[in-house]
């Protein structure tokens, strides 16, 4: 047994009475790319290391950008690939009720607003320029629901990214937090799922580190405690354009998951040995896990294809 050091994960969780919690939450909007692979293992590992649990969260709430058979293709490969799962698939489409419960608990504070602007009226606008805070636009009217940001900091402690603060009035204006369609927005989707799911680490792509001080806000309006968060950089193609499901190339394909984990562990700083099965290469990879490995930034460019 080594002595503990400052780097030991489970020291991380000591100064927290609340065991372990963490999840990957993908969108089933097509198949898992490469970014998606990087984020589920890192989420585990940085999981496994502690202990903790490792959820599933099946973010499906986006009706419109489903796409059938997503889902079950998402759950095969991270099978594939010896990404086991505590406990159920969570759906976000299962929690409507608890997106509502937490919007009027918002509206209450009287901190929301509809708004009837078109895309075509914002247009030009960086952020969203205030126009129907004041508008009582009555119920009944097919509106989106916004809420009125403070001119305060919101900060935290990213564990790779380091500090990270933003204003939210001049960074981001009032957001949406129910779209025009009726559809629960993300950032208050993401808020009130982590904490019914008792999430207590967040490790997900550096794409979403300026969504955080929104969803501190909406988190402390809800009297929720936050997650931990760990800003992964993402994979980025050479123009610096992150990998996304819409470029073909990085899709996974299948029968290769020994090669795409130990690619993915060596851009997470883990040189794994050649030729072991996935379930071995992960296990390989839980005690060396160490997230002050990871390079800092947000973007991976430096790497060469499989
Ligand atoms: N479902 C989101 C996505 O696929 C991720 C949500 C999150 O990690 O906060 O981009
Ligand atoms: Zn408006």
């Amino acid at each position: 047994m080594t002595s503990p050091s400052a780097s030991d994960p489970p020291a991380l969780s000591a100064d927290r009475a609340r065991p372990y919690v963490g999840r990957f939450a993908p969108t089933p909007s097509g198949p898992l790319h490469f970014g998606s692979l990087l984020t589920a293992v890192a989420s585990f590992l940085d999981a496994r290391a502690h202990a903790g649990t490792w959820r599933l969260r099946i973010d499906d709430l986006d009706t419109p950008r489903r796409v059938p058979g997503a889902t079950d293709g998402i759950l095969r490969t991270l099978a594939e690939h010896a990404l086991h799962w505590d406990g159920p698939v969570a759906f976000q489409s299962d929690h409507v009720a608890d997106y509502r419960a937490a919007l009027a608990r918002l509206s209450a504070q009287d901190l929301c607003f509809r708004c009837t602007c078109s895309r075509k009226d914002l247009r030009g606008h960086r952020i969203y320029p205030g126009t129907c805070r004041t508008r009582n636009v009555p119920p009944g009217r097919e509106a989106a629901v916004r809420i009125r940001v403070p001119e305060t900091d919101y900060a935290f402690e990213d564990r790779l990214q380091g500090r990270y603060t933003e204003c939210l009035a001049p960074a981001t204006g009032d957001f949406v937090v129910a779209r025009r369609d009726g559809l629960t927005a993300y950032q208050l989707a993401v808020v009130v799922d982590d904490a019914a799911m008792g999430v207590t680490d967040v490790v997900r792509g550096a794409d979403l580190l300026d969504n955080t001080p929104r969803q501190l806000f909406l988190a402390e309006r809800l009297g929720i405690e936050t997650p931990r968060y760990l800003h992964l950089p993402v994979i980025a193609d050479r123009s610096g354009a992150k990998l996304s499901k819409r470029t073909a190339a990085s899709t996974i394909g299948t029968g290769a998951p020994e090669r795409n984990l130990q690619w993915t562990l060596q851009l997470l700083g883990l040189e794994a040995p050649s030729h072991a099965a996935p379930e071995a290469l992960l296990a390989w990879a839980v005690p060396r896990w160490d997230s002050a490995r990871l390079p800092r930034g947000t973007s991976f460019t430096n790497w060469t294809s499989l």
